[in-house]
């Protein structure tokens, strides 16, 4: 015989079917696929693909790919599972509970080959994990489907669409941690490369910045419940700060939180001194009046963290004009797209 429902378990269950078309619920993260060596002392050379000929270091997210100057976006973990073709069989599950926003089923059209991007909602944050090189994606994932963490959603492999093929031995999962830059990039990537293809959308790789999913996975590990993805995104190092003569920003939009209050006052907002990390990510977002900054400049360097430019040899938002720093044409772009 079953008890009648008490005030507590009702509120319980309010929870849990609760929060009507609130979005994905909050939730931590977890490792994509069965390998856990992540969390093993000394198991980052069975958890990292490296590049060919290099250390498992390639694999990292960061300045981690040609000598330190290109940025590797993402991580890659190696499968553990084989068939007997030794084709990867590892599962990819979902990292947190979210929504399904893109599919790719056609390897073709992009260098993640078969890819899937989540939207999760995390302490008011839209963040976004990507899953690429898939060998299947789940049949019946559709976008605007909901996931739970742990829910299946494809298989581990190594498609792409660049020339030199990802090699056997070197299956893995290219996993991101990202944040969605714009959602006009359709039409600022048609006006800004009239030649070049794009089909995915807002879901175009260059559309995302990411942040290292190894350092959050860890972290959360080390702090548990203490770990607060917001706290970890505002506390990136910054490597700039720009101001921006753009109002009505999409990212402002998609991050309140990362933004500050406008000044009281009747002083019009003109624009924005956005604060960057090295790898391109807008962080923190100050409103800032036409008293503060007259005139009708669009862009300006206010402020560059030296140390940072040193540190991060793969950083490209910025370059050395004789004895000062300017926004490198790389940095004007991602700014352009900000404010498209
Ligand atoms: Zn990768």
């Amino acid at each position: 015989m079953r008890a009648a429902p008490t005030g507590l378990t009702l509120l319980l269950l309010s929870l849990a079917v609760g929060q009507p078309s609130a979005g994905p619920v909050t939730g931590p993260f977890r490792l994509p696929t069965p390998n856990q060596a992540l969390f093993e002392p000394g198991g980052e050379s069975r958890f990292f693909a490296p590049t060919p000929g290099r250390d498992w270091q390639a694999g990292t997210f960061g300045c981690t790919r040609t000598e330190g100057r290109q940025l590797h976006e993402g991580i890659d973990i190696l499968a553990t599972q084989r068939d007997r073709q030794g084709e990867p069989t590892d599962p990819v599950t979902a990292a947190a509970d979210g929504v399904v926003v893109y599919v790719n089923r056609t390897p073709a059209l992009s260098n993640y080959g078969r890819y899937i991007v989540l939207l999760h909602r995390i302490e008011g944050l839209n963040v976004y994990t990507l899953y690429a090189h898939l060998r299947s994606i789940a049949d019946a994932l559709r976008p605007g489907q909901p996931v739970r963490a742990g829910q299946q959603i494809g298989v581990v492999g190594r498609s792409t669409n660049t020339r030199t093929p990802i090699a056997r031995d070197r299956a893995h999962l290219h996993f991101e941690i990202a944040f969605m830059l714009s959602d006009r990039f359709e039409p600022w990537f048609k006006r800004t490369e009239p030649g070049e293809r794009n089909d995915h959308g807002n879901y175009n790789g260059q559309n995302f910045v990411g942040i290292d999913p190894a350092e959050v996975l860890r972290l959360q590990q080390t702090l548990g419940p203490r770990f607060s993805l917001l706290r970890h995104v505002q506390g990136q190092v910054p490597l700039c700060t720009v101001r921006l003569r753009a109002v009505n920003l999409f990212w402002v939009r998609h991050y309140p939180a990362l933004v500050e209050p406008a000044p009281a006052g009747t002083d019009p907002v003109v624009g924005y001194e956005l604060t960057f990390a090295y790898q391109g990510l807008p962080f923190r977002a100050r409103p800032i009046t036409a008293r503060e900054w007259p005139g009708q400049a669009r862009l300006q360097l206010v402020h560059v963290n030296e140390a940072e430019t040193q540190n991060r040899p793969c950083q490209r938002m910025l370059v050395r004009r004789g004895n000062r720093w300017a926004l490198s044409s790389r940095g004007e772009r991602l700014l352009d797209l900000l404010a498209y």
